[in-house]
């Protein structure tokens, strides 16, 4: 996860004055010196480091905070408003063009990931704002990109224009565009050549295809893992061809995040979105305020309700409930649970989402692995129908076989039905509590 050592730093450092009732200039001084350190260190520009320093020192020391009855609260509240803004204060929204097609123009260096994000980008403009998109290869000099973007549009069953190797990209890019009229397709996302460095040569094709497509979006693709070189290169691409966007990938690598906290500052440009792994799923919109917020250890709640409710059925979650008011969950039941949850993504992931999570020793060295839950499945699976339903007639020898042939052992079936037996009880009583609640005319 990135940001770990600067969360683990400016949590600390909070720590030591979260309580305090009076604070004064000294006990700030203090607190800014450990604060630029651990910006320094998670590689954050330093021009940046010494701007937000000196904004968070002139509103600590000033009216808002002294006068205050929590100061201590008060400097964290104006850290985490900073932090905010540094990282590009409000969410950016994506553009949507008065006539159709939006065209999105896609640019970065070779290996950012930019026709992997090409490809995730259209899946969330499809999943979550309901778009017709059309990926278009124009990435004419390694051939391997067109299929790669053809793989992608196969996988996701989306329509790529491509015209081989031996079309201009501008001339794809035009003949993209009326071709995506034609089809309805409401967006059209241009996968440009990249290179190993900013060169001449490309910029001059990407304004060439700029200036003829009139793209609505100009998305730079960088990777966080580069830190201070990602900035630098989105420093160049928005000289040269003015970038409405940045998205950032591999920050699930990027454990020291210096290249979120500097991009927007040193360039002036939004990043719009983060790339967190491989997968085409694995796209999410950027929100500075839910970042900021998860770096000073106060949660993410929000990021987490809005991936249950990404993930979680609605329909599946009544009957769920209802299973639940008349105690007939059943190990099978249990089992479908798990396969929700799995969807939203690693366990520990997700734990570091909830609030005061940082604080808690040890977590950041809890690797929920995903074989715990693949054995858990693996147990429910080895058991007969009835058993799944009737957990409490699997006696010893059941025990052995089920641990045998789930390639588990016995005490983890013991422990897995013995949870499964104290969860069932405590379904019960809290259906009982509902129930008598009910007949006194309920809760208000
Ligand atoms: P391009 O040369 O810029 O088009 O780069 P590609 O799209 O081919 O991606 C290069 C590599 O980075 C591939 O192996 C991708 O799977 C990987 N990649 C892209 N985005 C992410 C991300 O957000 N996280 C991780 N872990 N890998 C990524």
């Amino acid at each position: 996860m990135a940001f770990e050592g600067l969360a683990d730093r400016l949590q600390s450092t909070i720590q030591k004055i979260r309580g305090k009732g009076k604070i004064n200039e000294a006990d700030v001084k203090e607190m800014m010196r450990e604060v630029r350190l651990a910006l320094l260190e998670a590689d954050v520009n330093f021009k940046v480091v010494k701007e937000f320093v000196k904004k968070v020192s002139e509103r600590a020391v000033g009216q808002e905070v002294m006068k205050s009855l929590t100061p201590g609260q008060q400097v964290i509240k104006v850290v985490k408003e900073e932090l905010t803004e540094l990282m590009g204060g409000e969410q950016s929204k994506i553009a949507v063009a008065n006539r159709p097609p939006t065209v999105i123009m896609m640019v970065g260096l070779q290996g950012a990931g930019k026709t992997t994000t090409t490809g995730k980008l259209a899946n969330l403009l499809r999943k979550k704002y309901n778009r017709n998109p059309m990926l278009v290869a124009a990435d004419i000099y390694r051939p391997a990109a067109i299929k790669q973007l053809e793989t992608l549009g196969k996988q996701l069953s989306m329509p790529v224009f491509s015209l081989g190797d031996q079309v201009s990209p501008v001339e794809i890019a035009k003949q993209a565009i009326a071709k995506a009229k034609e089809d309805h397709n409401d967006y059209v996302l241009i996968d440009t050549a990249g290179r190993l460095h900013v060169d001449e040569a490309l910029m001059d094709e990407l304004k060439q295809i700029k200036e003829l497509s009139s793209p609505d979006e100009i998305f730079l693709v960088v990777d966080a893992m580069t830190g201070q070189d990602a900035v630098n290169v989105a420093q160049s691409f928005n000289e040269q061809l003015g970038l409405t966007g940045v998205v950032l990938t591999k920050l699930d690598g990027d454990t020291r995040g210096g290249a979120a906290l500097s991009i927007r500052s040193v360039t002036q440009t939004p990043i719009k979105f983060v790339g967190l792994g491989e997968k085409l799923d694995a796209l999410e919109a950027f929100h500075p305020e839910r970042m900021a917020s998860r770096i000073l250890g106060m949660g993410d709640v929000l990021s987490l309700i809005e991936k249950a409710q990404a993930n979680v059925d609605e329909e599946k979650a009544k009957e769920l409930e209802q299973k639940m008011r008349t105690a007939s969950f059943t190990l099978d039941d249990f089992l479908e649970q798990l396969g929700q949850v799995k969807t939203m993504g690693p366990l520990d992931e997700l734990l570091k989402m909830m609030p005061g999570a940082n604080k808690m020793k040890g977590l950041n060295n809890l690797k929920i692995d995903d074989k715990q839950i693949t054995h858990v499945e693996a147990i429910i699976q080895s058991m007969t129908k009835d058993e799944k339903i009737h957990p409490e007639t699997i006696n010893a020898n059941r025990r052995k076989r089920i641990a045998k042939g789930s390639g588990t052992s016995v005490p983890e079936v013991n422990r897995l039905l013995k949870q499964f037996e104290e969860m069932k009880k405590m379904m019960k009583q809290m259906t009982g509590t509902q129930q008598k609640g009910k007949k006194k005319g309920g809760f208000k």
